[in-house]
């Protein structure tokens, strides 16, 4: 699903209606941001977003954010927009933060290195969500290793299309790491933020 343009203007009725979005993101996300930021438009382009966040009215610095304290979604919302906004950043280099954000927790890994079968290490996919999202259940059908695809579905989550995107790339990688396969494809398929209901197909080759 690729994302349209007039979802992603920041506007005063953008800034409302996110507003009111109940969804903590966690720090470590945001901190990654700001990696993306400094590695591809320098500390000067760190600078410049917050400059834009003030002038919405936003005291916020990226320096203050704590790995494991959580923030309001409308913050990470605005970061990856005020980001668009700037540096002219497309649903891919979305999924390129996301790829790159998606750290898995030293338990977890040791965790799976046990699993001999990947259907296993699949099954933690929604534990490990629920350890770093205070919202959203993740849950998998139509699960076919030798086929190469399974949905994942992904309930009471709101949030924004450009969230999505990042998750596109954080599944991405979470699935490679999972499924012990090099080439994912991860294409969100419904996406809902009224419900708070997406589906995400992934596809992997061996
Ligand atoms: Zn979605």
């Amino acid at each position: 699903m690729e994302s349209k343009n007039d979802n992603f203007k920041i506007t005063k009725k953008l800034i409302e209606n996110i507003n009111t979005i109940d969804n903590p993101t966690i720090g470590y996300l945001m901190a990654a941001d700001a990696r993306y930021i400094i590695k591809n438009h320098g500390e000067q382009g760190l600078k410049l977003v917050e400059e834009r966040f003030k002038k919405l009215g936003y005291n916020f610095q990226y320096y203050t954010i704590e790995d494991e304290k959580y923030y309001p979604m409308s913050i990470r919302i605005l970061s990856l927009l005020i980001g668009r906004e700037l540096f002219k950043w497309t649903d891919d280099d979305f999924r390129k933060m996301g790829e790159e954000a998606c750290r898995i927790s030293m338990l977890l890994k040791i965790l799976i290195r046990f699993f001999v079968l990947p259907s296993t290490a699949l099954s933690k996919a929604p534990e490990f969500w629920r350890k770093h999202n205070k919202k959203g259940t993740l849950s998998i059908k139509d699960y076919n290793y030798t086929n190469g695809r399974l949905v994942g579905c992904l309930d009471d989550y709101h949030s924004h299309p450009v969230v999505c995107r990042f998750l596109e790339g954080y599944f991405t990688n979470f699935m490679k790491f999972a499924m012990h396969v090099k080439k994912v494809k991860v294409k969100e398929i419904k996406c809902n933020h009224k419900t708070g209901h997406h589906e995400f197909l992934v596809t992997w080759t061996f």
